[in-house]
């Protein structure tokens, strides 16, 4: 495969070690794919970046300023689309790459949106109530010529929530005057939130994990699961499949993991986790550390939790014999070639943990039509769309042999290219 060469190559910012990973899995496809090289060469980069500085008085008094991001990868099929992540990792090449992702992922799913990310490089967890909301406020007003219903709408992301949409969507129309519930997703439902958005990730994953276990005929009777991450996609993911039979035998989060090789009780761990704030000492399973978790040996291996968990040094341990990809890039591209070679299914991010901006799309129509859907609806829908989703890609990876991911940006680039093609290049 010969890569293109952009003149830009040299001198484009966000060509960090994250960025680099995205844009060489679509180096990788685009060639298996023969897509036009020009084409190509436009999908390399973001569309467009904005880097701002966020002035915030700390409840000390003092002043101290963050750097945030806001990058929109592409906008061909729609506005832009994707969540808001804080983090003291976040720079501008991980949103770019994120925002490559989001690109992927709505084309993917057949949602009318364009892909962007964003984020604050801070330590959330460090700072006090008061200080996140005056932290995300002036974000809000910083980047407010990007965003809006007809433009970018932004959700929640790693260490964001519904308050912090809350805070965004009250900033964003005040600006502007007048109420715009539609300029974030994943809101509470009292301001124009979706049924459903809360548990869609991780009801998405679970879905996934047992149409996968049925794509690769796992013939266990009750799959055993290991889920890294214990926040709101990880443990609503543990829920879902418990109900369905799964085995739960391990779980995690920052603080370290549990384990239980019968399966671990998981309403009486969600109980638990509610009160103490973390699995840690739950009496229903051993303490174990998240590189022993990893390598449990398991049916079915879900990273909930941060990008890059399994690289190329761990990969080997792994006993897994599948993998949903529940966070955004948990895989390195080192790690997915020897899964690859190894025979070990990989269920890509992009197509794993759709279920959160499909339902954030749900909401985005809800809200613009002012007219709201029962929960039931929500989550037939989210079916019907992962479900589709589900067997175009498992169907042509059997077809022509490519692993899942490949098979998963085949099929979404190809629908943007056809898209772009269309549409023509202005001027
Ligand atoms: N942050 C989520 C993701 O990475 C959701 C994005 C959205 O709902 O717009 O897919």
């Amino acid at each position: 495969m010969v890569p293109i060469r952009s003149v830009k190559k040299e001198s484009v910012e966000c060509e960090t070690e994250h960025f680099l990973m995205a844009q060489k899995q679509l180096d990788e496809i685009a060639a298996e794919m023969g897509l036009d090289a020009e084409l190509h060469e436009r999908l390399r980069y973001p569309k467009r970046s904005l880097i701002v500085s966020i002035p915030v008085r700390l409840d000390s008094g003092k002043v101290q300023t963050f750097t945030g991001y806001r990058v929109h990868h592409d906008v061909s099929l729609g506005p832009a689309k994707g969540g808001i992540r804080f983090h003291p990792e976040v720079n501008l090449g991980e949103v770019a790459g994120l925002a490559m992702l989001m690109t992927w992922k709505c084309a993917l799913m057949g949602l009318p949106f364009g892909g962007a990310k964003g984020g604050i490089r801070c330590e959330p967890w460090k700072m006090s109530s008061g200080e996140l909301e005056r932290l995300t406020r002036r974000y809000t007003a910083e980047i407010i010529n990007l965003i809006g219903p007809d433009k970018d709408i932004p959700a929640p992301d790693m260490y964001t929530n519904e308050q912090t949409m809350a805070w965004i969507m009250d900033t964003y129309s005040i600006n502007v005057g007048y109420t715009v519930p539609s300029v974030v997703t994943g809101k509470p439902i009292s301001i124009g939130g979706s049924l459903g958005r809360q548990e869609a990730t991780g009801r998405g994953v679970a879905y996934c994990a047992k149409q996968a276990a049925a794509f690769t005929e796992l013939n266990a009777k009750n799959p055993s699961v290991v889920i890294q991450g214990f926040g709101n996609v990880g443990s609503v993911t543990a829920k879902l499949l418990y109900e369905s039979g799964y085995k739960i035998i391990a779980v995690s989060d920052v603080y370290g993991g549990i384990y239980n090789m019968d399966g671990l009780d998981i309403p009486r761990l969600l109980a638990y986790v509610s009160e103490m704030g973390k699995v840690g000492e739950f009496a229903g399973g051993k303490t174990i550390s998240n590189e022993e978790l990893l390598a449990l040996p398991c049916d079915i291996l879900i990273p909930a939790a941060l990008g890059n968990q399994i690289r190329k040094d761990n990969v080997a341990d792994l006993k897994c014999k599948i993998i949903v990809e529940a966070a955004n890039g948990p895989t390195s591209p080192e790690a997915d070639q020897y899964l690859q070679d190894k025979k070990i299914v990989v269920v890509p991010d992009v197509l794993a943990n759709a279920g959160g901006v499909t339902v954030s799309y749900f909401e985005w129509v809800q809200g613009l039509m002012h007219l709201f859907w029962t929960e039931e609806e929500v989550n037939q829908r989210l079916e019907q769309i992962m479900g589709r989703a589900c067997q175009q890609i498992f169907e042509l990876s059997k077809k022509t042999g490519l692993r899942l991911r490949m098979a998963a940006l085949r099929i979404g680039i190809s629908r943007l290219a056809e898209a772009k093609r269309l549409r023509g290049l202005y001027p």
